[in-house]
């Protein structure tokens, strides 16, 4: 399983990255899972400095490709650094006004520098009717349709309700619904690519994934891996999550 830790803004101080990030190292070393952790941008140095088999991830890169472009961090400066994975279109830059134009532009420049994106997608909410999978599809469609063959297959999707995110393990997606939506979002990339492709690309689930609830989610629903938040930014539940879908 690829489990990525999302630290968002939660991560304010050295010492709490640095702590985590020794719990990542320690779970990336057991060998069993590819761990990923995506700290604020300032941290990232600091914790990408030693060896470990932990990847790192940027929360969202540039739309701009460098130059006189202030406080902007480009895919270029990502990779360069060493980074190889970027969260892009996570639903808290999409109500910041992000949209999948813009989305599939960034998800562009990540493949042109040999960054995976971890492109997330998600309803704000269901209706009795299904017509939520019509977003879902538009989603994918945007940022799929321009991509080359061999691209599609490398790209990671991060299922993430928007309605199930930063709350607890109660109100996180049942396993069943979740097998149903992977089913879909399989169907859907069977328009980009074909044959028995869609199985090969990595669907993770996102949204009030817990110690208490990720062995469930994962056991019954096809996915390959999470996208954390909150249950990432404390060493000791994060160890205790991992250890549940070991
Ligand atoms: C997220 O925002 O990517 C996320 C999954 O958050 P949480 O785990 O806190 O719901």
């Amino acid at each position: 399983m690829l489990i990525v830790g999302n630290w968002k803004a939660y991560v304010e101080t050295l010492t709490k990255a640095k702590a985590i990030m020794a719990t990542a190292k320690r779970l990336a070393g057991k060998g069993s899972h590819e761990i990923v952790v995506a700290p604020p941008a300032p941290f990232l140095g600091v914790v990408m400095s030693g060896k470990s088999k932990v990847g790192f991830a940027a929360q969202d890169l540039s739309l701009t490709t460098g130059g006189a472009e202030t406080g902007e961090v480009t895919a270029a400066a990502l990779s360069g650094a060493g980074v190889t994975y970027a969260i892009i279109g996570h639903s808290e830059r999409r109500a910041k006004g992000e949209t999948d134009a813009m989305i599939s532009e960034k998800v562009r420049h990540a493949l042109a520098h040999k960054i995976t994106p971890i492109l997330c997608i998600g309803e704000l909410t269901r209706d009795p009717d299904a017509r939520y999978l019509k977003r879902i599809r538009e989603e994918i469609s945007t940022v799929f349709a321009p991509l080359s063959a061999r691209e599609r297959l490398s790209l990671v999707i991060a299922y993430e309700p928007i309605w199930a995110i930063g709350k607890s393990a109660a109100d996180a997606i049942t396993p069943m619904d979740l097998h149903e939506m992977v089913l879909y979002i399989r169907k859907v990339l069977g328009d980009f690519i074909p044959g028995k492709g869609p199985t090969k690309v990595r669907v993770l689930y996102g949204g009030s994934v817990e110690p208490g609830n990720a062995r469930l989610l994962a056991s019954g629903s096809d996915i390959d891996g999470f996208l954390v938040g909150r249950a990432s930014t404390d060493p000791t539940t994060f160890a205790a999550l991992v250890k549940a879908v070991s």
